[in-house]
């Protein structure tokens, strides 16, 4: 091949990675356009297999790099819904991404979450890491299994140093208890076909048995000490109940300590 030969196919070669090159950066600039266009990029890379019927997490990484007490399971705790599992950690360890997704909230909440990172995946899956005493990660980041969402800690709470973990599929709650086998630190055998309508079946469950977890107002009461008995902040029992220190409760009135 002579020299203009060559000339000529190195030109044809840069305009070929040239155009690659700008697509990916169209490719990049749109991620930062919709959230659903940056979760379909960040999910492609190790999508979770998706069934119609059923997901299946055997992608999926436990959060913690290491086996630990588990301190508190999901379920009705302190006449209200506990919506993760809380696990034992030392203040400063890393806290990794459970699936490959987008961060959409990294932000502080004093009385519940403390410093708390909420990561969406595909299918409308999500997962939640609080009482982190860093966060390492902010809104729209792309996050690949195993990258540090954050530090543990005992942020937002008083007790000991530990991760709430939540997994949920969209306006539902998730045990994680049915993907992992916590007392072995493995994903379940069956963590690979989790059907759907158990998940919902299981939440709508949950909520019946919820109903029967209420406080009686009654005199004397104040926002703080229902509050208190629920373990929640008032701001959370104002929420939930929709009252407020202008719109009190009243006697007799019967309040909720979590949301459905
Ligand atoms: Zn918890």
């Amino acid at each position: 091949m002579d020299n203009k030969k060559m000339k000529h196919l190195l030109l044809i070669l840069f305009c070929i990675v040239a155009v690659y090159a700008g697509a990916a950066e169209v490719a990049e600039d749109s991620v930062q356009t919709t959230k659903e266009d940056s979760v379909q990029t960040a999910n492609k890379v190790t999508a979770i297999q998706e069934d119609v019927n059923y997901f299946d997490f055997s992608n999926m990484l436990i959060p913690i790099t290491h086996t630990a007490a588990l301190l508190s399971t999901y379920g009705v705790r302190d006449h209200r819904l506990h919506r993760g599992v809380d696990v034992r950690v030392t203040t400063g360890e890393p806290i990794v991404a459970a699936l490959p997704g987008i961060v959409t909230i990294s932000k502080f909440n004093p009385g519940g979450y403390g410093h708390y990172v909420l990561v969406q995946h595909d299918n409308d899956l999500q997962t939640l890491y609080a009482h982190l005493s860093k966060r390492t990660v902010k809104v729209g980041d792309r996050l690949l299994p195993g990258d540090i969402v954050g530090l543990g800690g005992n942020s937002g709470t008083n007790v000991g140093a530990h991760l709430h973990f939540e997994i949920r599929y969209g306006k539902y709650n998730v045990d994680p208890a049915t993907i992992v086998d916590f007392p072995n630190w493995k994903l379940k055998e069956g963590a690979n076909r989790i059907s759907k309508s158990d998940i919902i079946t299981a939440h709508q469950q949950m909520q019946k048995k919820l109903k029967n977890e209420f406080y009686v107002v009654k005199e004397g009461d104040s926002l703080e000490s229902i509050a208190a008995w629920f373990k929640i902040s008032v701001k959370a029992l104002c929420r939930i109940n929709n009252i407020s220190p202008e719109k009190p409760p009243k006697i007799g009135q019967r309040l909720r300590g979590s949301g459905q």
